[in-house]
């Protein structure tokens, strides 16, 4: 079976600064992989191509079997590529509730679905009892839980999370390890950036690394925390 997500080739350039550099990478179905690096390795970048928010400069990019290399971020997310968002201003004046609903609209238009998807999701999220509540004024953990829920409601086969366990106390950092295998226990394939190697490498099946825009190296996590140039790609950070 072919994989679910592939990057061929892909380069990303912004003027002279070369974000992404020959960046080819899979993502088999239900696999859960960690995209590591240092700071500025170009892993957001990579995440922007592959949800359509940037066209590559020089590549392309494959989905479900299908190129996608040009298709309109909406699109792909229709196609089942979900991701997360920082929590927006616009966003932070909605409960709740509506900000996962606004997530379910994409696959239900009728209200009533989308609302029922909404509830389902806040539940198995864990953030059912604050529904109600503003998300300005949600606790950041429970903010990243929200990224998450609305990424969920648009009912996605692969989940991009971006650092969405960074900045988390330990105890809130495990909860997040444990939400995400719940994800990929329903079936959802998972790609996901952290900086912090400690926290997704016991979660990760498959770690790649990214330094200056490369793929440094890629494999189970126990021989790439081993690896020598990833010690020193982490040192010179
Ligand atoms: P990471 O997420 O690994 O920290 P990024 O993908 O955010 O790295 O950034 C990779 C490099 O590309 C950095 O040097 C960053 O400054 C640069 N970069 C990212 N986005 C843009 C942009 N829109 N315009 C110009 N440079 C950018
Ligand atoms: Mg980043």
């Amino acid at each position: 079976m072919t994989a679910l997500l592939e990057t061929r080739g892909v380069w990303q350039r912004f003027g002279g600064l070369v974000a992404n550099s020959d960046v080819s990478i899979s993502v088999g179905r239900g696999e859960i992989v960690g995209l590591i690096g240092p700071n500025g390795a170009g892993k957001s970048t990579l995440f922007n191509l592959i949800a359509g928010v940037l066209p590559p400069t020089q590549g392309s990019i494959w989905f479900d079997g299908e190129d996608v290399t040009h298709m309109p971020a909406a699109e792909r997310c229709q196609r089942g590529v979900g991701r997360t968002f920082q929590v927006v201003k616009s966003f932070e004046t909605m409960t709740v509730i509506d900000n996962v609903i606004v997530g379910a609209l994409v696959r239900n238009t009728v209200m009533r679905e989308a609302r029922r998807k909404a509830h389902e999701v806040l539940e198995f999220t864990g953030l059912a009892a604050r529904a109600h509540v503003l998300a300005s004024d949600l606790v950041p953990a429970e903010k990243r839980r929200l990224e998450v829920a609305r990424a969920l409601a648009t009912e996605p086969k692969l989940l991009l999370l971006d650092e969405v366990l960074t900045g988390l106390t330990p105890t809130e950092a495990q909860t997040g390890v444990a939400l995400v295998r719940k994800v990929r226990d329903t079936g959802i394939t998972v790609l996901m950036v952290e900086h912090v190697m400690e926290i997704v490498m016991p979660l990760v099946d498959r770690a790649i690394v990214l330094d200056l825009g490369k793929v440094l190296v890629e494999g189970k996590p126990a021989d790439v925390v081993r690896d020598p140039k990833v010690i020193s790609a982490y040192l010179g950070d």
